[in-house]
């Protein structure tokens, strides 16, 4: 059940003494910023994709309003809610103005909102922000908002619901040049007590990328702009006060400003343990001073998510990314050897002028240097990045539903590609998930991993005709099954890796076709958890 976003989930009441009422009352009377009441009242919503998810663009336009706060209230929902009981929950509210954050995820589930929002509530004015209507074109038909503004709008909100109050002409979208984050409030505050209990918190202390990766939203940044760091950590301590223990910076390049990143660390490492803080970070830059904080953490406490998208210097070329690749393998190497942190590295299918073969070297490669999760994604068109230059080069052709995959081009035909999700879908079953750790080495043992993952995943296929809802045990059963009858490999060999991967979680039963080898094996099975965090985001 949603209610009202308040400042604080706790609330004290003021008790006033008479001698306090009189100064009180003079004071409304002649100053009326502290008795404005707007006419209007203000629903700030998103979809987000978890509920464990929290929106921090939501909390930074209502920590802007001003005098409109007391009048401006955040609901927030999840991708998986019905659309016609998210209209419902908002009318229940009678707002005036609706502001959404549109992002790639939910703008299709928000076209349908407006839909039938202004089916029931023709007067209600809508607002949109959020990446997915800062470029054009739109690719979602998004006609029936009243109001776009493009960029960020932390204070362009506020200042367009002024506007309206006012009766002024607004243009219908708005495109705000970047504001001066001195002047914005920052929004931590307005984090309530149930959600840094229940969810993660969102923090960043800067904005912007100075790198112009094609493919890459942030490409568009025209520089790095950093908030006030002494101010920041101050509301980060606060946070931590409140109890919040799980934060996760939006910072595009953390390790870029050495200073910054390290009085962030810093402040990580002057507090007790457990705690959780995740960074993305570029792959070539850990000078001493960050290796020594990150080598300080304890388990568990810190994950870094680290781009990689290509090892092929000609496709990181194309795409106009820097590509240092001795820094990185050196970097790789001292994250895996040398630290606890959780590590996430991304490759992307796609990239113009890249072959499967040269994926297949990026993941072969990446193997080799760690065995950390790896996040395969597949190469999107966002609105507005610059990757479609080379769309005619390399025969590019995308979806133009979101979430804008690339379909086909010179290099991957459309059948490539279906293969190539499935093989990224089963990759983070049996790979990322660390349920198979002992028993998955068993399918490339000084082999090519990729080649040897490819022809099980086409297996996989072929056998269930699908990539979702197979459950751990039938999971199992494939890989038994793939390296007993496919791979030839003895079985009393298959079970003895299975066995322990299949027992180290509390609770879990042998399979029958396990049990004849259960003696021969030395089951290790309080290992504790499955392997590698999963993914956070
Ligand atoms: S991919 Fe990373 S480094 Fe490249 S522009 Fe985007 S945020 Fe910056």
């Amino acid at each position: 059940m949603f209610s009202p976003f308040h400042k604080r989930d706790t609330y004290t009441p003021i008790n006033f003494s008479n001698s306090q009422v009189f100064p009180l009352l003079f004071l409304l009377a002649v100053w009326p910023p502290l008795c404005y009441t707007s006419t209007m009242k203000i629903i700030l919503s998103t979809l987000n994709s978890r509920y464990t998810h929290s929106a921090i663009g939501l909390r930074y336009l209502y920590a802007n309003m001003q005098e409109l706060q007391n009048d401006t209230h955040i609901l927030e929902f999840t991708i998986n809610e019905a659309i016609q009981g998210i209209a419902e929950k908002i009318l229940d509210q009678e707002p005036d103005i609706l502001g959404l954050g549109v992002y790639i995820w939910n703008v299709d589930k928000i076209a349908e909102l407006i839909h039938i929002l202004k089916k029931v509530a023709p007067k209600l004015i809508i607002v949109l922000g959020g990446p997915e209507v800062s470029y054009l074109p739109f690719r979602v038909n998004l006609d029936a908002a009243d109001y776009i503004i493009q960029g960020e709008g932390d204070r362009a909100f506020y200042e367009l619901c002024k506007k309206i109050e006012n009766d002024i002409p607004a243009e219908r979208i708005t495109p705000i040049s970047l504001p001066d984050l001195k002047n914005i409030k920052l929004p931590y505050e307005y984090y309530s007590d149930h959600d840094i209990q229940n969810r993660y918190i969102y923090v960043e202390i800067s904005r912007g990328c100075p790198f112009e990766c094609e493919f890459c939203l942030s490409s568009m940044d025209e520089k790095v702009r950093a908030f006030d760091l002494e101010v920041v950590l101050e509301e980060f301590e606060k946070l931590w006060e409140r109890g919040a223990r799980n934060f996760k910076f939006v910072d595009r390049t953390f390790n870029l400003n050495m200073k910054a990143a390290n009085m962030v660390l810093d402040f990580f490492l002057s507090k007790e343990p457990p705690y959780f803080a995740h960074f993305e970070v570029i792959p070539d830059h850990f000078p001493k001073s960050l290796r020594e904080k990150i080598k300080s953490f304890p388990h568990g406490a810190l994950q870094l998510e680290i781009g990689i998208q290509t090892l092929n210097p000609e496709i990181a070329n194309n795409i106009a990314r820097q590509l240092k690749l001795d820094k990185i393998e050196e970097n790789i190497a001292f994250l895996e050897n040398e630290t606890t942190a959780h590590i996430h590295l991304d490759l992307i299918v796609g990239l113009p002028g890249e072959s499967l073969e040269s994926f297949g070297k990026n993941l072969d490669e990446l193997m080799r240097l760690s065995s950390c999760e790896i996040q395969i994604g597949i190469l999107k068109k966002l609105s507005g990045t610059h990757i479609k230059r080379h769309d005619e080069t390399f025969s590019m052709v995308y979806s133009d539903i979101p979430p804008y995959d690339i379909l086909q081009n010179t290099h991957l035909s459309f059948k490539d590609i279906q293969i190539m999700k499935r093989f990224a879908r089963f990759w983070d079953i049996y790979y990322n998930s660390g349920n198979f750790k002992r028993s998955l080495k068993l399918l490339w043992e000084g082999e090519s991993v990729y080649e040897n993952f490819y022809a099980f995943s086409l297996w996989i296929y072929e056998q269930t005709d699908a990539t979702h809802k197979i459950s751990l045990q039938r999971q199992a059963e494939l890989l038994f099954n793939y390296l007993a009858t496919r791979k030839l490999r003895n079985k009393a060999d298959v079970a003895k890796a299975m066995i322990p991967d299949i027992l180290k979680l509390k609770g879990r039963a042998l399979p029958a076709y396990l049990k004849p080898f259960a003696n021969d094996v030395e089951v290790a099975s309080k290992l504790g958890t499955s392997g590698f965090n999963k993914r956070q985001n």
